[in-house]
């Protein structure tokens, strides 16, 4: 872990400010992967939540995103990253 963690600082950039559009509502069938549910969502039964929304809003519990594709979600618990920012 400790290499992997030094090759991703000797390699990556960090650039702040990204626009992105991100969700865990597409509907079975319009996707060829599987993508877990939004517990947010779940949790009400609906699909309103979105994670981050391009030129709008990101969810008040998205805490990034994880290579390749995996989201870090911190619902139902206050987003550690809002506290420090
Ligand atoms: S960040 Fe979490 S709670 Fe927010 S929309 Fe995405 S999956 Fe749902």
């Amino acid at each position: 872990m400790e290499r992997r963690e030094s090759i991703i600082e000797s390699t990556m950039n960090t650039l702040a400010g990204a626009n992105m559009d991100i969700d865990l509502v597409t509907p079975a069938g319009q996707i060829s992967w599987s993508q877990e549910k939004c517990p947010w969502n779940a949790r009400e039964g609906s699909d309103p939540h979105h994670c981050a929304v391009k030129n709008i809003s990101i969810c008040q519990y998205f805490c990034g995103v994880e290579y390749p594709d995996t989201l870090l979600c911190c619902f139902p618990d206050e987003n550690p990253y809002r506290a420090i920012s």
